[in-house]
């Protein structure tokens, strides 16, 4: 998803390797290709720019001219401000009893598959989690997570076909779950196309009523900046504690993944990297400005 991206920062590495010794005018150059670089695959422009800065302050103090490999400082100095922007320590789940997580987002984001793929991983683990059908608006979305529990060994609670009101659901599966013996339970909830009062009224009745320890906004890295502003209008509305970006597997320019912590203050956790089960991976900073650094 970064080969773009991976491709233009070597190239500006290069320049900056290429140097023997840097100038104030060198690294300047090289940071303002590099923020151009950021902004054409996606990083938010302000993000880009605060960042870019950091990065310049770091690289102009005096010892980094002088020390035998400044290109080198320099580029070590970016990968640390990329770590840090990504989050910087790997941010676990909340999973302490009663624990419940909100899986919400947009349509298509990936919600139904990524609440399967999270409740395979806790099984691994040696939890045991439930699935539970919150998304009323769309029967075959209650029947893709049914079919996505069993793939994962993992009891789904699907209300019925004429039930409207989402949190009597939650309700009543929480009765189920007791007699389940589960240990963590993921709510599946409905998307829309866009953000809708109706949708967030929904989303807020279910959250003060479960009080989840967590409410994980499911993400497409692929939709660049609608992204991060999707992210932002469910902050606001609910407070989420995380975000779980899918389609990092695709060919997307991926900025949006750089500029979604910063702009929310809310650490990815998790990455979806292809339709299978098995395919969420934990989001770790340091790995991923590796990745990106190539
Ligand atoms: P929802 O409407 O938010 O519940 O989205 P779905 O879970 O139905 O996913 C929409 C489509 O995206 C499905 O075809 C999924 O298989 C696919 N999908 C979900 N996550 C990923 C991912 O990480 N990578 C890829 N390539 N496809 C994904």
């Amino acid at each position: 998803m970064f080969s773009t991206l991976a491709d233009s920062l070597d190239k500006s590495f290069r320049d900056l390797r290429g140097v023997g010794r840097l100038s104030e005018k060198n690294i300047t150059d090289a940071l303002r290709q590099i923020r151009i670089a950021l902004v054409e695959a996606d990083v938010e422009f302000n993000v880009a720019k605060n960042f870019i800065e950091r990065v310049k302050d770091k690289s102009i103090g005096e010892d980094v001219l002088k020390s035998i490999k400044p290109g080198e400082q320099i580029i070590k100095f970016f990968q640390d401000e990329l770590t840090e922007l990504l989050g910087g320590d790997q941010a676990p789940l909340d999973l302490n009893p009663p624990a419940r997580v909100l899986i919400c987002g947009l349509n298509g984001a990936g919600k139904t598959t990524t609440s399967a793929k999270l409740a395979l991983r806790l099984k691994k683990e040696g939890r045991r989690p439930l699935l539970i059908a919150c998304d009323l608006y769309r029967p075959a979305a209650i029947e893709q997570l049914a079919t996505l529990g069993k793939q994962a060994g993992v009891p789904v609670y699907t209300p019925d076909a004429s039930e409207t009101d989402v949190v009597k659901v939650a309700k009543d599966a929480l009765a189920w779950a007791e007699n389940q013996n589960g240990t963590v339970l993921i709510f599946d909830t409905a998307g829309r196309q866009e953000i809708d009062d109706k949708l967030i009224l929904e989303l807020k009745r279910l959250h003060e009523f479960l009080k989840p320890k967590e409410t994980l906004l499911v993400a497409d890295a692929a939709t660049g900046q609608q992204a991060v502003s999707v992210a932002t209008h469910f902050d606001d509305a609910v407070g989420i504690t995380g975000i779980i970006l899918t389609k990092l597997d695709g060919d997307a320019r991926g900025g949006a993944a750089l500029s979604m912590r910063e702009v929310t203050g809310k650490p990815i956790k998790f990455a979806g990297e292809g339709e299978k089960l098995d395919q969420l991976y934990e989001f770790h900073p340091n790995r991923m400005a590796d990745r990106i650094l190539g």
